[in-house]
């Protein structure tokens, strides 16, 4: 059986003759996929991500260009590189395709060893820079979300519940007591406890909107999407019970016998701007709070009464 190609290239051009073509060139190496127009290469790359798409500029429907700058202003297809294949072959044209974010230019007629050498650098760059991106967006330790990834995907949040008029929540998790048992069993101790933490919020994380991040040190966030006051209290105390049944013993001289998580509920409700970048701010005071209250608990700021 023939084995699957790595990766999948999408090929856009109006004249079936050339699809052919290229589609033979790159079939030994590659998954092509071919759009015909401008309007269906957009829905393919949306849908099916590509690594790479050869986008012809003179098409029927919409120009080449146009759909390059469609594809780098969404943030689901902006990392896909494009290289334009095209018969344009004046130095204004392929200075203007770079410049909206084009990654190289081949001119028809074309050398299909060089269009193909020329697609695997690419290929190669976009697996390096994902990847990249990849590792700088995950704490070191626990291999969750780090604080980098949380704050884009708080602003990300914050932005579109005040597009929708939808509810936002926000838990900040921290552990109790942790200098005690760092100090007890150690440092490397100290870092299993907080993988083992790490890993049982990731585990009891329901829905795929829903954001488990590790803030730094023994503090956690979970940004609920869409959630209200009522629904994120809920969580939180699910989230407190599943570290309290881990069952972590802690030092001897804790107050409570096992290692245990204090937690902050924040809510907002987008009607206006000002309360939803004070959301972070009043769920640390709820943490505080829970803190101050004897730990193990959680504790609820409720910045818009309507979002109950
Ligand atoms: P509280 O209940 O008020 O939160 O008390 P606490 O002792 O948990 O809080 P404090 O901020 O005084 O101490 C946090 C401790 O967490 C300090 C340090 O020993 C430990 N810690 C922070 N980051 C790490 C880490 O990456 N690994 C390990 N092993 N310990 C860490
Ligand atoms: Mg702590
Ligand atoms: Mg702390």
């Amino acid at each position: 059986m023939k084995k699957p190609h790595d990766h999948t290239v999408l090929v856009v051009d109006d004249s079936p003759e050339n699809l052919d073509l290229i589609k033979n060139i790159l079939e030994p190496y590659y998954t092509v996929k071919v759009a015909p127009t401008g309007s269906l290469a957009l829905l393919i790359a949306r849908a099916q991500q590509p690594d790479l798409i050869l986008l012809d500029i003179m098409l029927e429907d919409i120009n080449g260009y146009d759909i390059c700058l469609q594809l780098k202003s969404d943030d689901q297809t902006r990392n896909i590189p494009v290289i334009f294949l095209t018969a344009k072959r004046s130095e204004a044209d392929e200075v203007h395709g770079f410049k909206i974010g084009g990654c190289d230019y081949i001119t028809k007629p074309f050398s299909p060893a060089v269009m193909l050498a020329r697609i695997k650098t690419q290929i190669q760059l976009k697996v390096k820079t994902d990847l990249l991106e990849k590792l700088a967006s995950l704490d070191g330790l626990t291999e969750i979300p780090n604080r980098r990834a949380f704050d884009t995907a708080f602003e990300r949040q914050v932005n579109q519940a005040q597009r929708t008029a939808t509810p936002l929540s926000l838990l900040i998790l921290d552990i109790d007591n942790f200098k005690l048992f760092n100090d007890h069993y150690g440092h490397p101790m100290g870092d299993d406890c907080l993988k083992q933490v790490a890993n049982s919020f990731i585990a009891h994380t329901q829905r795929p909107g829903d954001l488990v991040a590790r803030l730094g040190g023994e503090e956690f966030a979970i940004l609920l999407p869409n959630t209200d006051n009522t629904g994120a209290t809920l969580r939180a105390e699910h989230y407190r019970a599943v570290v309290e049944n881990l069952k972590i013993q802690h030092a001897a001289d804790s107050p409570l016998p096992y290692v245990t998580v204090s937690v902050g509920v924040g809510t907002v409700i987008a009607h206006n701007s000002d309360h939803l970048s004070d959301l972070f701010q009043a769920t640390d005071n709820a943490l505080y709070l829970a803190k101050k209250q004897g730990r193990n608990r959680v504790c609820c700021e409720n910045l818009s009464p309507d979002a109950l």
